[in-house]
């Protein structure tokens, strides 16, 4: 078979200009190469396993944005956004809500102390960001504050019940976690405002990553935080370790493992391999690098195989669900058409102190064909309609292996419409209960940075000049300017 070489645009670490760049296989993995007339020739690792990536490459769909708010001029990525180039819809939202933070991580450029003036967007401007984002078509649903560390933003309890209040399904913060480690009662204010999901910066099971990556041994300020949003009945916590190679790669398996223990309020583990800012020291770069292989085959391995390699799907795998549900309902409903080597994920259930994926016990890639064939079938006709519901009310159940199937599922889906219920969130919110999540998004840098990735992009941030930026975008162009539009001096108290 002849390896795979692709062309593609990326672009060059050190001017950022727009550079041609070639996607290869060599010896079992995919690579990128480019060369920057004035600046030379860079390479890294694209992906390090090549038969994964053809498999995830199978799932590429071309989606389009929900809303329009730039012209094509210069060309992407410097048209953000979303212009009329872009190729998803928003799934995520984010939302800095500070520069400001309350701890300093080595790893971090983008904090306020470094950059040396503030960035708090007013909560006027917050409010037409959020009304914004609920504008597009389908709405987004689901936004996410950030930062610096959001929670230290003065107000921060009020803005969540704006958001809540604007209409988001899902109102999420990316922390670290110190001010709900402090405050119980903050747990519980935050629960009443609407908050669902913490999204806890969370590098280990031991004080050592923490301190390579955040400059303190920061365990026990995680365990407290997670305790009290357990006791405030914060009971959606996503753990989200920044993971670089030979610092925390080897705690993987641990941090799934205390994920299960702690399956009353920890939902899961969403894993982002680090990405490379500024100028790094090409050696450090490539033992540092982690690829999303590279986190999937160590789950493997520190897991004795009980979460294998072949349990993972791209993003966009369940885009027949959407489709289905939407031509069941009627109504546009968000597609996750995000490119598919951006990010994997599975869901996996416990049981008796075992693993167990989805994957081993129901075909979810029959299921998944059988959706995309149900949509179809219902967009026809009336008669369609009815005839693939009483199809999938008959056949359903083959793509369910109950032998293999954990009990928990078995005693709380005992039908496969239960499973499905027509994208009812009660019976999501179910399944999500009972599963650990695991996902890796893998960020860009500008060195494996490829724009057919960021124009796919389905987690956009929101800015005060009335745009919507995709993330790999805005992080490797769009942020100094927006923030230094945006921004006071840093001594000067922030007026609203
Ligand atoms: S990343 Fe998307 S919105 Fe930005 S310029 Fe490219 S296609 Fe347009
Ligand atoms: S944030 Fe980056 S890695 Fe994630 S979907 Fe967007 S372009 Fe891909």
């Amino acid at each position: 078979m002849n390896e795979m070489k692709m062309k593609t645009k990326s672009l060059c670490p050190q001017c950022l200009k727009v550079i041609d760049a070639e996607v290869y296989e060599s010896d079992g993995k995919i690579l990128i190469k480019k060369r920057c007339e004035e600046h030379g020739e860079f390479d890294d690792t694209y992906w390090s396993d090549a038969e994964l990536y053809h498999k995830f490459a199978r799932w590429q769909y071309e989606g389009k944005a929900g809303i329009t708010l730039t012209k094509t001029d210069k060309g992407c990525p410097f048209d953000c956004g979303l212009c009329p180039e872009h190729k998803s819809s928003t799934m995520l939202a984010i939302i800095d809500l500070t520069n400001r933070c309350n701890q300093h991580c080595p790893t971090c450029f983008a904090n306020a102390a470094v950059a040396g003036y503030l960035y708090e967007p007013t909560m006027k401007q917050l409010e037409e960001m959020m009304k914004l984002l609920r504008s597009e078509v389908p709405p987004c649903p689901a936004v996410q504050f950030a930062g610096g560390e959001p929670t230290i933003r003065e107000g921060f309890v009020d803005i969540v019940k704006m958001a809540h209040k604007i209409g988001f399904a899902h109102v999420q913060v990316a922390t670290n976690g110190i001010a709900l480690a402090n405050s119980e009662q903050f747990c519980r204010d935050l629960v009443e405002a609407g908050l669902h999901t913490v999204y806890l910066q969370f590098d280990g099971v031991t004080d050592e990553p923490y301190k390579v990556l955040r400059g303190i041994p920061a365990l026990k300020t995680k365990l407290k935080a997670i305790e009290n949003c357990r006791k405030g009945g914060l009971r959606s916590v996503m753990l989200v370790p920044t993971l670089m190679k030979g610092v925390n790669d080897h705690q993987i398996g641990d941090m799934v493992k205390f994920a299960a223990k702690n399956l009353d309020v920890v939902r899961g583990v969403n894993a982002q391999p680090i990405s490379f800012e500024g100028r790094v020291d090409e050696s450090e770069r490539k033992e540092r690098r982690l690829t999303i292989p590279d986190f999937i085959k160590r789950l493997e391995e520190q897991t004795d195989g009980e979460i294998p390699r072949e349990s993972f799907y791209p993003v966009p795998f369940v885009l027949p669900f959407s489709y289905f549900v939407e031509a069941w309902k009627g109504i546009p409903l968000l597609e996750f058409t995000v490119h598919p080597h951006c990010g994997a994920a599975t869901y996996v259930f416990v049981e008796n102190g075992k693993f167990i994926p989805i994957t081993e016990f129901i075909d979810v890639e029959g299921l998944m064909e059988f959706l995309m064939e149900g949509a179809v079938e219902i967009k026809k006709s009336r008669i369609g309609r009815l005839k693939t519901m009483a199809k999938l009310i008959l056949s359903g159940e083959k793509f369910i292996d109950r032998e293999k199937a954990p009990d928990v599922f078995n005693e709380n889906f005992t039908t496969f419409t239960d499973m499905l219920k027509e994208g009812n969130r009660d019976s999501l919110a179910k399944f999500h209960r009972k599963t650990i999540f695991i996902g890796v998004m893998h960020f860009q840098d500008a060195f494996n940075f490829d724009l057919e990735r960021v124009k796919r992009c389905g987690i956009h941030y929101a800015t005060p000049d009335g745009r919507i930026i995709p993330f790999c975008s805005y992080n490797a162009i769009h942020r100094p300017s927006v923030e230094k539009a945006f921004s006071t001096p840093l001594r000067k108290p922030h007026s609203e």
